[in-house]
């Protein structure tokens, strides 16, 4: 197992591979950049959309007993009353009086200024919501909040989608999309960010089931990140103390990664109650109860949810796949990416740019795109092409040479074992199938 092995590294060295190699920029990058917002490149796009689609393919498309949804970002300012957000959705905000700079009181290790020892002001409650108008308006009628987690959407939804997809209880609806926090601190990289992509499911259950069901979702979870590809010995479960519970949750767990400067949360599964469900009824004046036709009986449904982050989750995937191989000048870094994480499976390069070469390999390309995630590449050496795509995790490179333009035959190139064979072109498909299949099998965590 390979996998066991992985040398690992700092921040700094994924950040600046992630620059070089276009998995992520800095914002704005060309005005100077904005503090903390990251854009995702053409290859930390193709990542962060195999992590989703990954979560979606578990969460939704195998399972019968959840659905999903696409929600606005915007909802009515009601809806953050209800929730409780709009009173307690805050973090306790201390400016220093010397260098006026802003610190999370509750990260704070000492009494005085980190950066210069000067004595910080009384502390106050900074709600994280961003807040904008709608329409032209800017007067407080029309203020509206960016959401900052997706979770609502499916609370206020909980009734359209139960009748229209004809679900009982239990059953879970899920979305993947943005959410904004004005966080006081942001920082190491895109771990935390203000605006950034989550992944929640909100499991509706019959009450007194949910202690069962929270327990199933924090296994579903760990075993998730693990399917993918995570070291377990880099995971951990973390179950929340009662002072640390927010006000709808009767227990948490978070779900936390090694990451280069400690454990950080990758998810968070609550038990969150009834609490949204008759928060929502008894602002909206809709009845939002269930009514169990077998037990004939009328309840409101407990919720377990869990919460994970995209971008964090992206992050921890790329962390935890570097590896360092050999010494000096033979060093290499691939990066060990499960394939279904890769953001490309198969580089097809053609050895030469020669135009006899070209167009076989075109053709290669063209049969295998249906299938896989691929990549073209034609640009410099080819023992630089091959560490490019070690360096982006590709699974496999597929080498089309001289010798194909007789026997019709390619090279496939494995980034792990770099283990070459020769494959008639006709078999090429399932040769590849056959290859990712063993990595999915090598890479569980
Ligand atoms: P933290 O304690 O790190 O601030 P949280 O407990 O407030 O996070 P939740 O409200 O549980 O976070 O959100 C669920 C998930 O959304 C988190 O586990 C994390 O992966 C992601 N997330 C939350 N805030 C941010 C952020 N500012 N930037 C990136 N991802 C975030």
């Amino acid at each position: 197992m390979a996998k066991r092995t992985l040398t690992g590294t700092t921040l700094d060295t994924i950040v600046s591979l992630a620059k070089r190699r276009g998995f992520v920029f800095q914002s704005s990058e060309i005005y100077g950049g904005l503090s903390s917002v990251w854009d995702y490149g053409p290859v930390g796009a193709e990542l962060k959309r195999n992590v989703k689609d990954a979560w979606w393919k578990s969460m939704v498309r195998e399972r019968d007993d959840v659905v999903g949804i696409e929600a606005s970002i915007l909802m009515h300012p009601d809806v953050w009353v209800a929730s409780g957000h709009l009173d307690n959705f805050t973090d306790p905000l201390v400016e220093c009086k010397d260098c006026n700079k802003r610190f999370r009181q509750d990260q704070l290790e000492g009494e005085v200024c980190p950066n210069c020892g000067g004595a910080f002001g009384e502390p106050r409650q900074f709600n994280l919501m961003f807040k904008t108008f709608m329409g032209p308006v800017e007067d407080d009628a029309a203020t509206v909040y960016l959401r900052p987690e997706t979770a609502q959407a499916m609370f206020v939804n909980f009734e359209n989608v139960q009748t229209t997809s004809r679900k009982k209880i239990p059953f879970g609806i899920a979305q993947i999309g943005k959410s904004f926090r004005n966080e006081i601190t942001p920082g190491n990289f895109t771990f935390r960010t203000r605006e950034f992509e989550q992944m929640e499911m909100e499991f509706f259950c019959e009450p007194g089931t949910d202690d069962k069901w929270h327990e199933y979702w924090m296994n579903f979870s760990m075993e998730w990140f693990k399917k993918y590809g995570i070291r377990g010995d880099k995971l951990l479960l973390r179950v929340h103390e009662a002072d640390e519970l927010p006000h709808y949750s009767k227990a948490s767990a978070d779900i936390e990664y090694k990451f280069p400067w400690g454990w950080g949360e990758l998810e968070t599964i609550s038990n969150r109650t009834d609490f949204d469900l008759k928060a929502h009824s008894a602002k909206s004046g809709k009845d939002l109860s269930y009514f169990d036709d077998q037990k004939k009986e009328r309840y409101v449904p407990f919720v377990v949810e869990p919460a994970m982050g995209a971008d964090r989750s992206a992050l921890a995937f790329l962390l935890d796949a570097y590896d360092e191989e050999g010494e000096g000048k033979e060093m290499r870094v691939v990066l060990r990416f499960h394939p279904d994480i890769a953001p490309f499976q198969v580089a097809v390069l053609p050895l030469s740019k020669k135009d006899t070469l070209n167009s076989t390999a075109q053709r290669v390309h063209d049969l295998l795109r249906p299938h896989f995630n691929t990549q073209y590449d034609d640009t410099q050496s080819i023992g630089r092409r091959y560490r490019r795509q070690d360096e982006i995790g590709t699974p496999l490179c597929v080498t089309v040479d001289f010798d194909t333009l007789d026997d019709d035959a390619v090279t496939i190139r494995n980034r792990d074992t770099m283990e070459q064979v020769r494959v008639p072109i006709e078999n090429l498909e399932a040769a590849i199938r056959n290859q990712l299949n063993e990595m999915r099998a090598d890479s569980q965590g």
